[in-house]
């Protein structure tokens, strides 16, 4: 069991302010849901959270973001990940030249610990096997990251990242932006592989249709860099059916509560589709 803890989150970039304040706790197996009108700070808080170094944390705020109780606030983004930290990008960078399956083994191997043996043969089988069950082919694994993928391609692409990697902490910036049905499916369940397999996740999105395949334990709104309100599931199908005007941004935030927390035992029963292969 594993937490990330958020706590009075202060974020700028360009000399302003963006996040005002975050606090939140993610615990394993928890599934937390962000929605919040464009330019709220939603990538900024991703950003922010993996140490993009574009966004500045402000120290004298005491902001600090700690998983199981040690800082990693001032940790560079590979010792995050390697912390157990991962985020897949809203919009993702081709690089081009890199195929995946290079791009996938370096990172799982800057992430395991040195001591751990490691396999070309076994990674390859395993990295196969993955991409497979996501609708991606061998092939797909030769080609360079992001380069000329559809939007579906590129969102699979961060899911197979995230499930190779086996994070403790996902966050996923708009994953289900732009994606076919089929494709949305595929990612749903992806997600849900990840915390059966007890991962805490953030899913950043706009719409609640990816909550058809993964259950929010808490739905968060974020206005003008602040959580304004939290609430249970159904709060992601108000905000569809009645938009963010009828959130009001004088509402504080409640504390987290018992039927936030979710044991270990209790987590396959939040996994949709739970026996299906991704
Ligand atoms: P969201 O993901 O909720 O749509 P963002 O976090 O992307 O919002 O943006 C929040 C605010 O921060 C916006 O006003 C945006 O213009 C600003 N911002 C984000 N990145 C940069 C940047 N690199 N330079 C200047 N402003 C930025
Ligand atoms: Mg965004």
């Amino acid at each position: 069991m594993s937490i990330l803890s958020i706590s009075n989150l202060h974020a700028q970039i360009a000399g302003k302010e963006i996040l005002k304040g975050i606090s939140l706790t993610v615990s394993s197996g928890e599934i937390h849901v962000l929605m919040g009108p464009n330019g709220s700070g939603k990538s900024t808080l991703s950003y922010a959270l993996m140490g993009h170094p574009l966004y500045e944390v402000s120290a004298n705020k005491k902001s600090k973001i700690a998983i199981d109780g040690k800082s990693i606030t001032d940790l560079p983004p590979n010792e995050r990940a390697r912390r157990g930290l991962f985020l897949a990008f809203q919009n993702p960078l081709t690089i081009q030249g890199v195929p995946i399956a290079s791009f996938l083994r370096t990172a799982y191997q800057a992430i395991t610990p040195s001591k751990e043996k490691f396999s070309i043969g076994d990674f390859n089988k395993m990295l196969v096997e993955k991409a497979q069950n996501l609708g991606l082919t061998r092939e797909f694994l030769r080609r360079s990251l992001n380069d000329g993928f559809s939007g579906g391609e590129k969102k699979k692409a961060e899911m197979l990242q995230a499930i190779v990697l086996q994070p403790k902490f996902a966050i996923f910036d708009e994953i289900d932006t732009g994606l076919d049905i089929d494709a949305l499916k595929v990612v749903g369940q992806g997600i849900g592989e990840l915390v059966k397999a007890g991962a805490g996740v953030i899913i950043i999105t706009h719409y609640q249709r990816i909550l058809r395949y993964v259950k929010p334990d808490m739905v968060h709104i974020l206005k003008d860099g602040i959580i304004v309100k939290s609430g249970g599931y159904d709060l992601a199908k108000q905000i569809e059916k009645e938009g963010y005007a009828s959130i009001n941004s004088n509402f504080k935030a409640p504390a987290r509560n018992a039927t936030q927390s979710v044991a270990g035992g209790q987590i396959s029963n939040k996994v949709q589709n739970a026996e299906s292969k991704i």
